[in-house]
């Protein structure tokens, strides 16, 4: 039995995921802060505490994300680009296109059947359409960004978000709070602008079904449900997500071990 890890150490959160025998047996999540080196040996200490297994178990340890070079424990360090693709493929093996929407970055990843990335396209010069924006809006409407997900269901005249600065759109989030607008119609115009974001990205690579949606935006089933609607059938979203990339560094690291030995 080969006991593997990756760690993706992104610009909002540390996630862990330990694999063995093409299963997830665990998982860590938690917010970075400064020191990232420490943030990634937590992220595998809480897995392997959630676990029960120790660290002299794991055979390869492979770090991905913006904070990929502070895994400085691991073998192998690669870029979520591929991680995300291979994780992908690893939760829906029809995967074709990947939409990561993380903290600061939202990327559109073309795959094959193999999970390999045949095309990609990034915003990566500003936040808008990210996490970040979402993070700012709901706090200018008093919620936490895990409080929003569902509070757009039932929205009847969503607003028009014309912003796509987040520092502007905060503002004009708040006007329309001061405007008495529904929280709903608010929230829902912020999906609708996330999505039309990423629509233009996924564009880019060319969007064919299956469409996998990974990174921490995917847990807002209202985002979720704008991107649904807007392609006109469900993508694929699963419990683990936001581990996608940790997923997919786990398996890289597993296949370059076995082919170092063979
Ligand atoms: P990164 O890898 O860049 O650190 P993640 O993929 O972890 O980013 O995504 C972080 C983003 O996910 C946050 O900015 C937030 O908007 C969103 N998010 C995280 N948890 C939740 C949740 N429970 N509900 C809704 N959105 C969430």
């Amino acid at each position: 039995m080969t006991l593997v890890a990756g760690v993706d150490i992104g610009s909002t959160t540390a996630k862990c995921v330990l694999l063995e025998e093409g299963k997830v047996i665990g998982k860590s999540l938690a917010p970075v802060g400064v020191e990232l080196v420490k943030d990634a040996e937590r992220a595998l200490a809480q897995a392997l505490t959630e676990t029960g297994r120790e660290r002299r178990e794991v055979r390869v340890v492979t770090g991905t994300g913006y904070g990929r070079f502070k895994v400085t424990f691991g073998q192998f360090t690669l870029t979520e680009i591929g991680c995300h693709a291979k994780g992908s493929h690893f939760l829906f093996p029809a995967t074709r296109v990947v939409l990561d929407i993380g903290g600061q970055d939202t990327k559109a990843i073309k795959v094959n059947d193999q999970g390999e990335v045949i095309d990609f396209a990034m915003n990566d010069k500003c936040a808008a359409g990210t996490g970040r924006f979402l993070d700012v809006c709901a706090g200018a409407l008093g919620f936490d960004v895990s409080e929003i997900g569902p509070l757009s269901q039932g929205a009847r005249h969503p607003v028009k978000v014309t912003n796509t600065c987040t520092v502007f759109a905060e503002s004009e989030v708040a006007s329309y709070v001061a405007r008495g607008k529904d929280p709903r119609d608010i929230l829902a115009g912020l999906y609708e602008s996330v999505v039309s974001r990423s629509l233009s990205l996924l564009q880019r690579v060319g969007i064919e079904p299956e469409v996998t949606f990974t990174g921490g935006v995917s847990r807002n089933e209202g985002v979720v449900r704008a991107l649904d609607r807007r392609l006109g059938y469900p993508s694929n979203v699963s419990s683990l997500s936001q581990y996608v990339g940790a997923i997919g560094a786990a398996l890289h690291g597993l296949a370059r071990a076995e082919a170092a030995t063979t």
